[in-house]
């Protein structure tokens, strides 16, 4: 007898993707969670398609996480295989990978960004982390030879970048009263 839609299934239910406690997929077949299932179930001897076609899913489901398709929307499917895609996919459980992220970031953890950890992670896996002025305690975003840009101009200007005198935003521009 053929399984119908919403008949238990395996773990799930025939025709439906179950999602987990971790946003990801469960499988049908041994109840695991996984972000990327149709990777998972070659575990199984299948490929994605037979296991869609196995369980009553559709031809053009994902067999991806929402979260993980959020994540490869905007970087790309080339990702795979990146080394950042190993850390995604071996941290099986988000708390670990997030927690790996931060460590990896050395910033604190803002919870509602698990995008926005992940487009951090493969820039930084690729080298384009963040820069930061050299400048101890600027901290202001890079510009130029290791220096934000008001440090880099006092630089030019002085030949010095004379850390000592703390930035203060621009207000008044040129003929502004210096700081006595
Ligand atoms: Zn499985
Ligand atoms: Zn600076």
């Amino acid at each position: 007898m053929t399984l119908q839609y919403g008949d238990p299934d395996g773990h799930g239910v025939h025709g439906q993707l179950t999602t987990g406690a971790d946003g990801g997929l469960i499988c049908h077949e041994c109840g695991a969670e996984r972000q990327f299932l149709g990777r998972h179930v070659r575990e199984h001897g299948m490929s994605a398609d037979q296991y869609r076609e196995r369980h009553g899913l559709g031809r053009a489901t994902r067999l991806v996480s929402a979260r993980l398709h959020a994540t490869l929307s905007t970087k790309g499917l080339e990702r795979v295989g990146s080394p950042a895609w190993a850390r995604f996919e071996a941290a099986r459980d988000p708390d670990a990978a997030r927690e790996e992220a931060r460590q990896a970031l050395k910033e604190p953890l803002r919870p509602q960004s698990v995008q926005s950890w992940t487009k951090e992670a493969l820039a930084a896996a690729q080298g384009r982390k963040k820069r930061f002025c050299e400048v101890p305690g600027c901290g202001r975003p890079h510009a130029a030879n290791g220096l934000c840009r008001t440090h880099r101009e006092r630089l030019k200007r002085t030949g010095d970048v004379q850390a000592h005198i703390p930035v203060r935003p621009r207000k008044g521009g040129p003929g502004s009263k210096k700081e006595s």
